[in-house]
């Protein structure tokens, strides 16, 4: 599908969000606390009260935690011109993100989420935020971002919010962009992503449905397994059967579909057509989001049901040895071999 055709819908969707959300009259909160002067100005016990105050409202930005809260109040009230120097540094000239980033560490309860919260509330055209939700939704756009906390994916969370930024300018800011993030993960925007995912699955299922009549149905196992392996070596985006272009990713899944001969790698059924064609899904055991390649040992063949099965349960030992694929879904056990 239309990459772009579904994110203008989904930017849409959430400027109707934003305009009666708290985050757009949050967006300037702390414009005149969060400044080097007003900190510099506050007594000891202000400036801890105003960061217990800021940790605690997540910097109105995420929720705050009440066991965090008063752990966090020992740590600064502790180690407490260590922490006021770590603070004031993003203030100074000879700030260096990535060493400041990497001594959000030492001050435990105050983690990297709300660090770069408080980055933000300095400079929203500057720093990004980075906690759990932004790594989630980037990755529900699409982006390939893993959920760790850590110096590449802040880097990355840029990389990508600069794209989004600049494709879309209404996003303004990494404030907002991150406002985008919460309306991603929150019921609304996660059932539109859904109707855009499904969207996508049925486009591919009938590209699908004309490859494998476009290609022949006599070729023998070893004739298939050969056509799949130059087609995992093959880089380009798309291929040309009989003069019709399609997406190589769903010529790959019909080979793959033919090699498994239609049946469930979990189950063994097979559901036939009336047509005299079978229908079966496939899926990725690593996602793409995550890394996960377009290649047969990273595929599974299964029936509606076993595909929703997997989807929607956690994977409970779940192993990859000598070419089988074994995994624990609901208490039972799943075996394949993905050769
Ligand atoms: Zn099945």
């Amino acid at each position: 599908m239309d990459r772009k055709k579904y994110l203008d819908k989904i930017i849409s969707e959430f400027e109707d969000w934003w305009v009666n959300d708290p985050h757009s009259s949050n967006m300037d909160y702390y414009k005149d606390m969060i400044t080097h002067s007003h900190l510099t100005s506050l007594t000891k016990k202000e400036f801890i009260d105003f960061f217990y105050g800021f940790v605690s409202d997540g910097g109105l930005v995420q929720s705050g935690g009440e066991r965090a809260k008063n752990e966090f109040r020992k740590t600064i009230s502790k180690d407490f011109d260590n922490f006021k120097l770590f603070v004031l540094k993003p203030f100074n000239g000879q700030f260096t993100l990535k060493d400041w980033f990497n001594q959000i560490e030492n001050y435990p309860n105050f983690g990297v989420g709300i660090a770069t919260i408080f980055l933000n509330r300095i400079d929203y055209n500057k720093y990004p935020i980075m906690n759990n939700k932004t790594l989630n939704a980037l990755n529900k756009l699409g982006y390939k971002i893993s959920s760790t906390k850590n110096w590449t994916n802040y880097e990355l969370v840029k990389k990508y919010q600069d794209n989004l930024i600049s494709d879309y300018p209404v996003l303004e800011n990494y404030y907002k962009a991150d406002a985008l993030n919460h309306f991603l993960v929150a019921e609304f925007g996660q059932e539109l992503i859904l109707d855009y995912q499904q969207i996508e699955i049925f486009e591919n299922g009938l590209e699908q449905n004309d490859i494998e009549h476009r290609t022949e149905n006599e070729l023998d196992k070893e004739e298939l397994l050969n056509k799949i392996i130059d087609c995992e070596n093959d880089n380009s985006e798309e291929i040309t059967i009989k003069g019709k272009t399609y997406k190589r990713h769903n010529y790959l899944m019909v080979q793959i579909k033919k090699y498994r001969d239609y049946k469930c790698q979990f189950c063994s059924k097979k559901i036939p057509k009336s047509n005299g064609d079978y229908y079966i899904e496939a899926c990725h055991i690593k996602a793409k989001s995550r890394g996960g390649k377009d290649r047969l040992d990273n595929i599974l063949i299964l029936c509606p049901n076993c595909h929703k099965l997997f989807d929607f349960n956690d994977r409970v030992d779940e192993k990859m040895k000598n070419d089988t694929y074994s995994v624990i879904l609901n208490g039972k056990k799943y075996k394949t071999s993905l050769k």
